[in-house]
């Protein structure tokens, strides 16, 4: 280990001119996902968790200062060897990684050759860095821009050190003037920023391999601000998504877009606002997508976000390195990664609604043997680089495609209980108020909420001003939309049937949730669907894992035939430790009547399962409720014996059922025409029938009608 460190700093001597303090990587040992959050804290950004001898180690890239700072609250701090390709830093002799100022091989010089020798190819500087680099953009394909042309934007390296970021973005701009179809090339504003942090990249290529924010002197000796970290949007809203101390790795600067090269990015999207942007870092095979800054929240275009970049049952970025820890990219909201505030997708997305995306490049590390680590040192080798930007181009290419038509995706109840959750097209009217009906059939009215939270591009959320605690139906006033539970469960006492996990006090509603931290199956009774067709499932969940360690996963399997035969529906990986809802489609439920569902946890995954049930999407649930005429009855409330119960005549025979207020059905009586009144005789059988409240129901020609009825007879 000794003679590891020593390694490490001959080696940035050799590339050192300034006196300061070497960044070197680093590792120390955690307990779990919540020591991820406490190096957060702490202003340490954690670009890896590694399993050695079944123990967990944080990646981490410092300094002595920060190592003291960790050690004063009892980290042990070990030093990584990186890999050997570091030593060529300062000589800016890579075959394939080049600087930016070279004047031969560089960023810069490239760029200008090119657009010298290629008329798809224009480059133009969206303003200067701190230190007073040109921040290049390369537009592809006509020079000017055109209003009814879609903007696309990609970018590389806004941390220094992600060379690779920037390589891919070249490779992209060179294959995009080759060789994108022209009628696509003619139909977009395509524009590749390479480099958005010139001087750190600079600096990584003269001074320090492991620099990964801005130059800017910060006053107290310290320098950098995290331009990922710098936007407006959500900056500092906590100081585990963003650092407020100047020295740390994530500080994200004295204020919002206090930096020149935030700047520039505001005013470039303020002219050309991007439909669709895709931010490449390194290093973690990740496609991540807003909201990042609080775990748990959903953007309103989630369904956008995930028809592009798939989910983790259908992933679309394949990673074909060959010592990368997934074999494809982990797509998903950024707080499975970690929490993140002042984020450049965030911002684009809350700013001018782009559907932006970051690429987290290829893990590609981790060989069986430690000392093979490369990390950040992607090898200098162009067939490697080759491949990470093969895998990553059709995603590429289907965004600049989706950039003119965004995938369209059906309005629908996301959740009906305890909070009911409504997506609808943005365009669509806004919904002025839900309509619940609870387990006892009443009907409630609840207003439609939507803070700008909720407001995507194509989608909107809408939720419940209240959670409505018994919702079992949810109609969307105005826009046809209703859907119903079948069943509902949460591990409540007196729910049967379900086998495995253990109960936890950490509920969503109720006492219990259902959890699972070893690798464990929790599986539901059989349930009768009852033939329906428009079948989902319902559940709430959070968790705890990490997507450095994709054997940590969740599963949700569904079977049509009571157990039988199981297939995978649904897929969870990477850390969510704050309860949102989830809807599972479920075509293979269709027309079925034994259907289960079960849970299954691998790798040491926490996983928390509450408000689970099947549910089923139907518009005349309500349809009949509303179109029904009123149960007339001849007392409300009941003092008498008798009441007499009647509806309006129909063409069929009535069917009239009365249900205690838990459900239990006390009468079920058939009443043929052309009599339409029923008599409840309360003292029938010499049973008396309590004070409380009832519920009748009347269904007369297809249509139901429900009527609440309180007996509060006194006496005897
Ligand atoms: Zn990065």
């Amino acid at each position: 280990m000794a003679r590891r460190t020593l390694r490490v700093v001959a080696l940035w001597c050799l590339a050192a001119t300034p006196a300061a303090a070497q960044l070197r990587v680093a590792e120390v040992p955690i307990g779990g996902p919540a020591g991820v959050d406490s190096l957060a804290r702490l202003g340490f950004e954690v670009a890896d968790v590694r399993r050695v001898a079944g123990r967990l180690y944080a990646v981490i890239v410092s300094e002595p200062r920060g190592e003291r700072r960790l050690a004063a609250v009892g980290y042990a701090v070990r030093a990584l060897a990186l890999a050997p390709t570091a030593a060529a830093a300062a000589a800016d002799t890579y075959k394939v990684f080049r600087s930016f100022d070279n004047p031969g091989t560089g960023i810069r010089a490239t760029l200008a050759a090119w657009a010298a020798a290629d008329t798809l190819i224009h480059v133009d500087s969206i303003g200067a860095s701190g230190e007073g680099r040109p921040i290049l953009a390369v537009k592809i394909g006509a020079a000017g821009d055109a209003p009814g042309r879609p903007n696309v934007l990609v970018l590389g390296t806004h941390h220094a050190r992600e060379w690779i970021s920037t390589e891919v973005a070249m490779r992209l701009i060179r294959w995009l003037a080759d060789s994108l179809p022209p009628a696509l090339l003619a139909a977009r504003d395509i524009w590749v920023v390479p480099v958005e942090n010139p001087d750190g990249y600079q600096y990584t290529f003269t001074v320090d391999r492991l620099w990964r924010k801005n130059r800017r002197p910060n006053g107290d000796g310290t320098f950098g601000v995290d331009p990922n970290r710098n936007y407006p949007t959500f900056w500092g809203v906590d100081d585990a998504g963003s650092s407020p101390v100047p020295g740390t790795e994530i500080y994200r600067g004295p204020a919002p877009a206090s930096e020149p090269e935030t700047q520039a990015m505001i005013a470039f999207h303020a002219a050309h606002p991007p439909v669709v942007a895709v931010s490449y870092h390194s290093y973690t095979d990740l496609v991540l997508y807003p909201y990042g800054f609080r775990p748990g929240e959903l953007a309103p275009d989630q369904p956008v976000f995930q028809a592009l970049a798939g989910t983790d049952l259908a992933p679309v970025v394949p990673d074909n390195l060959p010592a990368s820890i997934r074999s494809a990219y982990h797509p998903g909201p950024g707080w499975t990664l970690y929490p993140t505030n002042g984020e450049y997708t965030e911002w684009a997305y809350r700013t001018h609604q782009t559907i932006a995306f970051t690429t987290e490049l290829t893990s590609g590390c981790c060989a069986p043997n430690p000392s093979d680590y490369y990390g950040f040192a992607f090898p200098d080798d162009s067939a490697l680089v080759e491949r990470v930007f093969r895998d990553n181009l059709p995603f590429a290419v289907m965004a600049i495609a989706a950039a003119g038509s965004l995938p369209a995706a059906a309005a629908r109840v996301e959740s009906v209980w305890p909070e009911v959750r409504v997506s609808l097209e943005a365009a669509a009217p806004a919904p002025a108020s839900l309509t619940v009906r609870n387990a006892s059939g009443q009907l409630l009215t609840r207003n439609a909420l939507a803070d700008s939270l909720w407001r995507g591009r194509l989608w909107f959320s809408w939720r419940s001003d209240v959670s409505v605690d018994t919702a079992r139906a949810v109609r969307v006033n105005g826009a046809g939309l209703a859907a119903e539970l079948i069943t509902l469960a949460g591990a409540e006492d007196g729910e049967n049937g379900w086998t495995g996990w253990t109960r936890s006090p950490e509920a969503l509603m109720g006492a219990w949730s259902w959890s699972a931290t070893a690798e464990d199956t929790l599986t539901s009774p059989v349930v009768d669907l009852g033939g329906r067709t428009r079948v989902w499932l319902q559940l709430w969940n959070k968790y705890r894992g990490s997507v450095y360690q994709p054997a940590q996963r969740g599963l949700v399997q569904f079977s049509a035939d009571s157990g039988g035969t199981w297939n995978d529906v649904y897929a969870v990986t990477g850390d969510g430790p704050a309860w949102h809802p989830v809807r599972v489609d479920l075509p293979a439920a269709a027309g079925a009547h034994g259907a289960r569902v079960r849970f299954v946890t691998t790798g040491g995954f926490g996983w928390w399962v509450d408000a689970v049930g099947f549910a089923s999407d139907s518009t005349t649930v309500f349809q009949v409720l509303t179109a029904a005429a009123a149960v007339g009855v001849s007392e409300n409330p009941v003092r008498s014996d008798q009441v007499v119960i009647s509806w309006p005549l129909g063409a069929t025979a009535a069917r009239v059922g009365i249900y205690t207020f838990t459900g239990a059905r006390l009468i079920a009586a058939t009443v043929a025409p052309p009599t339409n009144e029923f008599v409840w005789d309360l003292t029938a059988g010499g049973r008396r029938v309590v004070n409380g409240a009832y519920l009748v129901v009347v269904q007369v020609d297809g249509r139901v009608s429900r009527q609440r009825l309180f007996v509060t007879r006194s006496g005897r």
